[in-house]
This record gives C-alpha cells, sequence and structure tokens, in this order.
C-alpha cells in the first residue's frame, strides 16, 4: 500500500520549557529547572507523527533569519519532512512557546507565533503543486487566518480532501468549513464551534450534529482518554474507545491524533480504520514526555496494535 503524501500548513515554534516549584507570582523570579528545549508548534508537531507513520511529508509554515530558524529546518530534515515551503522571514523571528511546569504537572504556556503567524497566502500559494499531488492536506488554526483559508481554497480547487484540525480555537470565516472534509476539534474547540458543553458522549453527538449543519461531512471529536466520536450524518455516531496506556504527559496528544490520522488516509486506509490508528499515536504519545519528540514510530504503532 502507498504511504501516501501529506501537506501540512501549520505553525512551527521552539518550545522552551522550564520545570518550577511553584508558578512565580506578577514580578516574581522563581530559580527552576531543569530546562529542556525542542521543536513544536501544532503544524510541526502533526507533521512529525505523520512523517514517523511513514507519509511523505511537506511542511508550508515559516522561521525567522535566526539559530532557531536553523535549529527548526535541521529538525525536519532529520524527520525526513520536505522544507522547501519552509520560508524565512527577514523581521520577525522564529515562534517560541515558553513553558512552566510546576510539581503539580500544572503548566503555564506563552506562545509568541512570531513569523509563522504572518504566513501570507501569496506563500501558501507557491505550495500550489505540493498540495495538488498530496493525498491529504491537514491545516490547524496556529497560523494567520489567510494562510488556512488559502489553503483550503487550494486544496478544493485540486480535489485534495483537508482536515482541519481548530486549534487553538479562535473565530475564523465559517464559509471554510463547507469546504473541507474531516474536522477533528476536542471537546473544548466542538464547545467554542458551537456554543454545545462536551462532556460526554450523547453530548459529542450533538455538538457534532452541529458542526455536520455548518457544512463538515466527516465531524471527528476527540475526547482524550475516551478516545473519538465520529458523525457523518444520520442519527447518531460511532465511538471509537481510546486505547488504554500509563499516561505520562498528554501534551501534544491532539497532534499526535491529526498526523496518525493523516497518515492514515493518505496511505488509503478506510477511515473506521484510520480512527483506530489515530487512537493507537496519540496514545502511545502520552506515555512518552515532550510533544514531537513523543511521537511514536509505524513500528511502534504496529506492534501496540498486534
Ligand atoms: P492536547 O491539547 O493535550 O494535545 P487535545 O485536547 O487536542 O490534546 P485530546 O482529545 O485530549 O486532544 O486527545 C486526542 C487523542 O489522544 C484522543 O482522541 C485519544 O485518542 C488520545 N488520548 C488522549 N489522552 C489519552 C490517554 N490518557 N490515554 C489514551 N489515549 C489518549
Amino acid at each position: 500500500m502507498s504511504q501516501g503524501i501529506v501537506t501540512v500548513v501549520g505553525s512551527y515554534v521552539t518550545d522552551l520549557m522550564s520545570r518550577t516549584p511553584h508558578m512565580p507570582k506578577v514580578g516574581e523570579t522563581v530559580l527552576g529547572g531543569p530546562f529542556k528545549m525542542g521543536p513544536g508548534g501544532k503544524g510541526g508537531n502533526q507533521a512529525v507523527a505523520a512523517a514517523r507513520q511513514g507519509s511523505a511529508v511537506y511542511m508550508v509554515t515559516k522561521v525567522g533569519d535566526d539559530e532557531f530558524g536553523a535549529y527548526a529546518r535541521a529538525n525536519f530534515t532529520k524527520e525526513t519532512i520536505n522544507t522547501q515551503y519552509v520560508f524565512v522571514d527577514p523581521v520577525e523571528a522564529t515562534g517560541a512557546a515558553l513553558i512552566a511546569v510546576d510539581d503539580n504537572g500544572d503548566n503555564l504556556i506563552v506562545v509568541a507565533l512570531g513569523a509563522c503567524g504572518t504566513l501570507t497566502t501569496e506563500e501558501v500559494t507557491q505550495a500550489s503543486q505540493v498540495i495538488a499531488k498530496s493525498d491529504i492536506v491537514l491545516v490547524q488554526l496556529e497560523t494567520s487566518n489567510e494562510a488556512v483559508i488559502a489553503t483550503v481554497a487550494l486544496a478544493k480547487g485540486h480535489g485534495v480532501p483537508v482536515i482541519l484540525n481548530p486549534a487553538p480555537y479562535h473565530e475564523f470565516p465559517r464559509e471554510i468549513l463547507q469546504d473541507i472534509t474531516y474536522i477533528t476539534p476536542n471537546e473544548t474547540e466542538a464547545c467554542s464551534l458551537t456554543g454545545l458543553k462536551v462532556d460526554t458522549e450523547a453530548d459529542a453527538l450533538q455538538a457534532a450534529k452541529a458542526i455536520y449543519v455548518m457544512g463538515v461531512p466527516n465531524v471527528l471529536i476527540t475526547l482524550g482518554k475516551k478516545g473519538c466520536y465520529y458523525y457523518h450524518g444520520g442519527e447518531s455516531g460511532k465511538l471509537y474507545p481510546g486505547f488504554e496506556v500509563q499516561a505520562l504527559d498528554t501534551t501534544g496528544a491532539g497532534d499526535a491524533f491529526n498526523g496518525g490520522l493523516a497518515y492514515a488516509l493518505a496511505s488509503g486506509q478506510a477511515l473506521g480504520e484510520a480512527i483506530i490508528h489515530a487512537n493507537a499515536v496519540a496514545a502511545l504519545s502520552v506515555t512518552k514526555v515532550g510533544t514531537s519528540p513523543a511521537m511514536p514510530t509505524i513500528d511502534e504503532v504496529l506492534a501496540f496494535k498486534a
């Protein structure tokens, strides 16, 4: 079976993480550590997840003309992700996520999107030929709205299905929902999209129906360790239960799910099978610490599912 081509249009930021004994109060300096640096951003993480499954991945993003930008490119290359459309902004710095995690495991995060927040329609359009030959296009809401709109329009023009991961949620032109094939909100994002709270499977059905009416034929609401609720019209949907694992760090679970789903669909799996694969990729990712570095390989996933 062909492994397929996945184009990811989205964010890249450098994760700068430190442990802290307690969250600093305003104006307070806390001695923390250890410090860790790693590649991050929803787009980058999802690209790594798909590449480690075996997809040929093209990344469309923007970094700064700085050391973090070079670090990003080196990491993408190490993961066999094509960097032809990793643009360089001469002014903006490479994005960064400043992450503090305290002894209770609670975190505090500031994301400065920097260069990837300024991705333009023109830049995305330069990747048109790559989008045309893709089996799946994967996009999130962590870049500029104009980049998201351009991506959906180009994919539609080339007849390529789009997965929209509406994260982090903020308002965007709702018309694009009519031109995408799959949407993958978590419970909070499904609530933001619909105004309906999503706690239970019954809630997920109501929210999924509301999103379906907005024009998306395949609604996949991720429910944390409960798994993924899938709806595509009619009276009810189907819950694909999460895999039971010892969770160590759930950060990036959504990214693992989306990258795994993109790989599975691009390689020709039927949607039900693809959701099970995505649940497995995401479950394995929560057994390791970090985001991109925690993404499992295809061999790990196949051994886990066996
Ligand atoms: P995050 O913001 O932490 O990246 P998310 O809120 O976007 O994650 P979730 O709905 O929490 O996404 O999780 C996505 C998928 O990850 C779930 O559908 C499930 O397959 C898997 N998952 C999450 N948490 C667990 C867990 N504790 N055990 C097993 N699988 C999990």
